[in-house]
């Protein structure tokens, strides 16, 4: 695509490699045909190559976005389904990235929607706050049929909706120092995942301390920024991105890390960017690409040391559904469903796995619409395989799916736990298995 960018703009390093981006497309529009948003709404302008005509030109002109444009934009759900398509190799994930940035910096949002996602941001990087939030959904959840009526309204209504109405108390799973190690591993702690299934931490340390590796919380460590990041707001997720570089380097600079494990494949993504987040940082910039070079979906490094040896796991059937960072953004595919095969369940994938659930960081909170379409067509093409259990590996996904589907939805390690010596996943009925 021919670009007309002002010489001096492209002096910012964000705009020239939005402009590298952009010059990629050949408009041939194979990737239409995997675009979710374009599936559902059919407007060319809710597709890949229609946004990246709509960034092109808000980029180029330097001004602010229309709402239209910011509409269109805001309707992508950041999946990356059509990078995988792309034939021509263009990044749209950074290239959107940006372009959230720049609509964040230069356009005024609506007083509803700066304050919803104020809200967001403020609260759900953040454990203590999210936990109260979710407890004071509660008071809200029996007027939650009003709020749906009322169009500005539906996001609180979303909200309500995934709100789980039992609230776990927090995990006082603590990994264990081994003196005879095989490897030694950090774990990002997080911050939703925490609070709506502190069950994924307590199986990943289970099952790593079972294949012999120490595992380390690092003390200062945190959300990873990816929630705020993909709201456009960029100070907050670097800032987010530092703290835990910080946290991290001091460890692998200390005793040594082979790896930072992650079990939010949405968390995963971020953390595996940090290098380039942080490429204009001369003090983070070097940092940051050594924990980008170690972080790993907690399925590969599983997949790469092998799980322990099992009696076998429970005759179940498992639908696996790869969420989106999974299996577009960091491009893992294959070591799940090994992963799950060599622990002795029957694996199944649904049709049309590479599109996405909704959920989709935030969008199934801003965009509930869409994202509610995208959920019920996800949970029937799940719910056709008749499984006895979904397994995932993004706390997102599973959240979304279980608000439509008659399956349990859990989480990859919880399964691998259970089929290697751990209790079975609390959210499996006892009759399972
Ligand atoms: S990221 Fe997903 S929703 Fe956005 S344009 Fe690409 S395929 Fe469509
Ligand atoms: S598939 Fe790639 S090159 Fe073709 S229109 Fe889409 S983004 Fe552009």
């Amino acid at each position: 695509m021919q670009t007309h960018f002002p010489p001096q703009r492209l002096a910012d390093s964000h705009m020239a490699a939005s402009e590298q981006i952009i010059r990629k497309c050949v408009h041939c529009g194979f990737c239409l045909s995997t675009c979710p948003t374009f599936d559902l709404l059919g407007n060319e302008l809710d597709s890949p190559r229609g946004r990246i005509y709509l960034m092109k030109a808000m980029l180029e002109g330097g001004e602010a976005p229309t709402p239209d444009v910011v509409r269109h934009i805001d309707r992508c759900l950041s999946c990356l389904s059509c990078a995988t398509t792309c034939p021509s190799g263009v990044d749209y994930g950074h290239l959107v990235d940006h372009a959230r940035a720049y609509i964040e910096a230069h356009y005024r949002r609506p007083f509803g929607q700066r304050l919803l996602r104020g809200l967001l941001a403020w609260i759900l990087p953040h454990p203590r706050r999210f936990r109260l939030a979710l407890r004071l959904a509660a008071l809200g959840r029996p007027f939650a049929h009003l709020f749906e009526r009322v169009a500005p309204l539906r996001p609180l209504a979303a909200m309500l909706a995934l709100a789980p109405r039992h609230v776990p108390a927090p995990s006082a799973a603590q990994p264990a120092v081994l003196p005879a190690r095989k490897g030694r591993v950090a774990l990002l702690q997080g911050c939703a995942e925490p609070v709506l299934r502190p069950e994924i931490r307590a199986a990943t340390v289970r099952l790593l301390e079972r294949c012999g590796h120490e595992m380390v919380l690092a003390p200062g460590e945190g959300c990873c920024g990816s929630l705020v990041h993909h709201m456009g707001r960029e100070a907050q997720a670097l800032d987010a991105a530092r703290r835990n570089v910080d946290a991290w380097i001091t460890q692998m600079d200390g005793a040594g890390l082979d790896a930072i494990l992650v079990t939010v494949s949405g968390c995963g993504s971020t953390i595996k960017d940090y290098g380039r987040m942080l490429r204009d940082d001369p003090a983070y910039a070097e940092k940051a690409a050594r924990v980008s070079a170690i972080a790993l979906d907690v399925s590969e490094y599983l997949a790469r040391i092998g799980l322990p040896s099992t009696g076998g796991a429970p005759a179940l059937t498992v639908a696996w559904h790869p969420p989106c960072s999974l299996q577009h953004g960091q491009k893992v595919t294959e070591a799940p469903v090994r992963l799950l095969r060599d622990a002795g369940f029957t694996v199944r994938m649904p049709a049309d796995a590479h599109l996405c659930c909704g959920s989709a960081g935030t969008y199934n909170m801003l965009q509930p619409d869409i994202a509610g379409q995208l959920g019920r067509r996800k949970a029937a093409a799940i719910d056709r395989l008749a499984p006895h259990a979904i397994a995932t590996g993004n706390i997102g996904c599973m959240t979304q799916i279980a608000l439509y589907s008659g399956a349990p939805a859990v989480h990859l390690v919880e399964l691998l736990d259970w089929a290697t010596g751990g209790p079975r996943p609390a959210a499996l009925p006892a009759d399972i298995g």
